[in-house]
């Protein structure tokens, strides 16, 4: 009885692992279009009421540009199609991070901006509501209360469903901070014990980060001292460069930048620009370097 119960669950388990790696060859393009309330937002301003400016302001938030809790769960949902103020202040800090014109409606450019793919880290943090709506900002940021690793010595490990093909591009990005950085990268083969942890999840995995289409970034990470790095295992990777798949050395370099404590640059030539497009290829740019040193300046 013991024995048919354990082979069960052992055929479950298979099971299990060749769906999740079936699904890391499959393309991404059957997913519905999630930017379709784009479409029918063109040239909406301050003051209007229309469908889909709700989602909008849920994608905004998403990345930091919008308070949520100026919207708590509202229970008049015509009340959050209303173009409002804060939405306008929302919509300009989105437009003046990508260096776009600060019109503070949907121009087609903007439009155009929000639907290339990204990561789904936000762009910065809004710590709370006293924050000046415009700042000064430097090129590189980093991540809300700057967290930092207190050590050089960093080690890494790989989730159960990394294929081999993968390890080497993310090895490769781990090398090029190493490079740039007082930090050593060691691998360990358990994979809860290690610093960095690199995994691909599917759709909602409790992280308050669901991957769910094309709006929701193809990847993301947690600061130190967490160290996860999660990318969306539905999407198309690289693992070498190749037209129309997300090069898995430029995503993950990306996202270890994250992982160190970096967030995003304006710099579009940063490895920290949040706009990655499949194809492209990336190495740390002088703001990434200047970032990292200037965030463990004083630790190392
Ligand atoms: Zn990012
Ligand atoms: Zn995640």
């Amino acid at each position: 009885m013991t024995i048919q119960v354990f082979s069960s669950i052992f055929f479950l388990l298979c099971l299990h692992t060749l769906i999740v790696k079936a699904h890391l060859h499959e393309s991404n393009n059957n997913f519905s279009t999630p930017f379709d309330f784009l479409n029918r937002l063109s040239g909406v301003a301050k003051g209007d009421n229309v469908k889909g400016v709700r989602e909008l302001k849920n994608y905004l938030s998403s990345l930091g540009y919008l308070n949520h809790d100026s919207y708590p769960n509202d229970k008049n949902k015509e009340h959050e199609n209303i173009f409002d103020d804060s939405l306008e202040i929302a919509l300009k800090k989105y437009q003046e991070f990508y260096d776009l014109n600060i019109t503070g409606f949907l121009d087609p450019i903007t439009i155009t901006k929000m639907r290339q793919p990204r990561c789904g880290m936000p762009d910065f943090f809004i710590p709370n509501k006293t924050t000046p709506p415009f700042h000064t900002r430097s090129y590189y940021t980093f991540l809300r209360d700057s967290p930092k690793w207190y050590k050089k010595n960093l080690s890494y490990s790989f989730d159960w469903n990394v294929l081999e093909g993968a390890k080497q591009p993310l090895e490769h990005a781990l090398k090029q901070w190493a490079s740039a950085t007082p930090f050593k990268f060691h691998y360990v083969k358990i994979f809860r014990k290690a610093d960095i942890k690199f995994s691909f999840m599917s759709g909602d995995h409790d992280d308050g980060y669901p991957f769910v289409g094309s709006s929701t970034g193809m990847a993301h990470s947690f600061p130190p001292p967490d160290g996860r790095i999660h990318f969306d295992v539905h999407r198309k990777w690289a693992w070498v460069h190749k037209k129309n798949a997300y090069d898995m050395q430029t995503v993950g370099l990306h996202e270890l930048g994250h992982a160190l404590g970096l967030d995003h640059s304006t710099i579009f030539k940063a490895v920290m620009y949040p706009i990655i497009y499949p194809g492209e290829r990336k190495g740390l740019h002088k703001d990434d370097i200047d970032g990292i040193k200037a965030l463990y300046k004083k630790i190392f």
